[in-house]
């Protein structure tokens, strides 16, 4: 017991809130995290070298899980290493990772959200991928994490159909359709599709009306932007069949994107959305800037995830101009994560005044030379990523988790920030 620690169990006897010093307990440097606590929101960006998780507790207990992450198999020189090691599966890692940090109640996730079909947000399925248990399907991302771990709902933007904007069929969404259609069928899995506008579809599934200032607004999908007026949408795209041929939109453009509000606190997530194409700059297709779009509807924020992995197309200027976070952190994969454009654009304070910032999951030696600037820039370039949002949502605070073992020891602590 520390000398700190007797008061404090004193003052919690009495009944009385914690002081500022007692919480900075929180944040002893190579202590582990200490567990979330009934009110608070943890957003876990959860580093496995080879793709995007996150993790959110929210203030009831339900728990979101948003991307699985599970590209594989590592290409070097051009992707990252697993972390904590190749032992085990990307998908596999992030299984244990949220089972450390839910609730002890929790039974498994409440939800499981897919950004959008791609192997390094929902696990890649290649030649030698394992088989389930049962047969049915290969594992990999949030196959392999269902083998480990019950997810009560799906949410992604394709179901039942998966025909936008044409029939998606590789091998990777084959396969998840084949986890679907087992799981949905013997387990009683949940399955639904993001809708863009709503604030009732990802909702505090325990105690909602303890916490009314709670909400999760949907705004985009599949070229669907929420236009800030209740629930109202408009389609920012063109009917399919006027596409031209050889200009269509990628997977990333479709990205579901959404806004956490907690009292003053905001957080963007949105997949792989991205901006810019310089290629098609002279004459864009009606679908080319899509990210400020819907930067616009969320407004600013106090932290976001970044786009597409701090990739050059994404988070643009308007984009990061209308988003204004005082807290960015950067899911990387690969070298260039993030590229030097996007870092001398979220580092600008041409983009948007006063101070930021910016957390990156893991830097390779390449793009730590290439990304001139980001050793002494970036307040993080390893490791995991936990925002923690107070109660109430007024200030929160940033730590960095140690990802080369399970341990959960923060090497760095920052904030609190006060939420705007
Ligand atoms: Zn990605």
């Amino acid at each position: 017991m520390t000398p700190q620690t007797l008061p404090l169990i004193s003052l919690l006897l009495a009944g009385m809130a914690a002081p500022a010093w007692a919480q900075a307990l929180d944040s002893q440097i190579g202590a582990p995290l200490r567990p979330w606590r009934e009110g608070e929101i943890d957003i876990h960006h959860i580093n496995t070298g080879r793709g995007e998780a996150q993790l959110l507790i929210l203030p009831d207990g339900t728990s979101l899980l948003v991307d699985m992450s599970g590209k594989t198999p590592e290409r070097p020189p051009f992707s990252l290493p697993t972390r904590p090691d190749s032992s085990r599966a990307p998908g596999e890692w992030v299984a244990r990772y949220v089972r450390r940090v839910l609730p002890p109640e929790a039974e498994g996730v409440d939800y499981a959200l897919i950004s959008h079909f791609h192997g390094d947000h929902m696990g890649a399925i290649v030649e030698d991928s394992p088989w389930a248990a049962n047969r049915a399907y290969r594992l990999s991302g949030i196959t392999d994490i269902a083998e480990h771990l019950p997810i009560a709902k799906v949410i992604d933007r394709a179901w039942p159909d998966y025909d936008y904007p044409r029939p998606i069929a590789d091998r990777t969404v084959n396969n998840y359709r084949a986890f679907l259609a087992w799981q949905t069928q013997h387990t009683g899995l949940e399955v639904e599709r993001f809708q863009p506008g709503r604030a009732d579809q990802l909702v505090l599934k325990y105690d909602a009306r303890v916490y009314p200032q709670f909400q999760i607004r949907n705004l985009y999908a599949n070229g669907v932007l929420w236009t800030g007026q209740g629930d109202a949408t408009r389609n920012l795209f063109p009917p399919v069949e006027t596409w031209p041929e050889d200009d269509q939109p990628d997977e990333n453009k479709f990205s579901i994107a959404f806004r956490i509000s907690y009292g003053p606190f905001d957080y963007f997530t949105g997949g792989d959305l991205s901006s810019i194409n310089e290629e098609t700059a002279l004459a864009p297709p009606a679908w080319g800037d899509v990210e400020p779009l819907v930067g616009h509807a969320a407004g600013p924020v106090d932290a976001m995830k970044a786009n597409h992995h701090g990739s050059w197309d994404s988070n643009s200027i308007p984009f990061l101009a209308a988003l204004r976070p005082r807290v960015i952190v950067i899911g990387s994969r690969a070298d260039g994560h993030p590229s030097v454009n996007t870092w001398r654009r979220m580092t600008s304070r041409r983009v948007w005044p006063g101070d930021r910032d910016i957390f990156v999951t893991n830097v390779s030696t390449a793009t730590a030379t290439t990304t001139y600037g980001i050793a002494e820039t970036a307040k993080s370039t390893q490791g995991h990523v936990v925002i923690r949002v107070d109660e109430g949502g007024a200030s929160f605070r940033v730590f960095v988790l140690d990802d080369a073992t399970e341990d959960m020891r923060v090497n760095a602590a920052f904030g609190p920030y006060l939420s705007r």
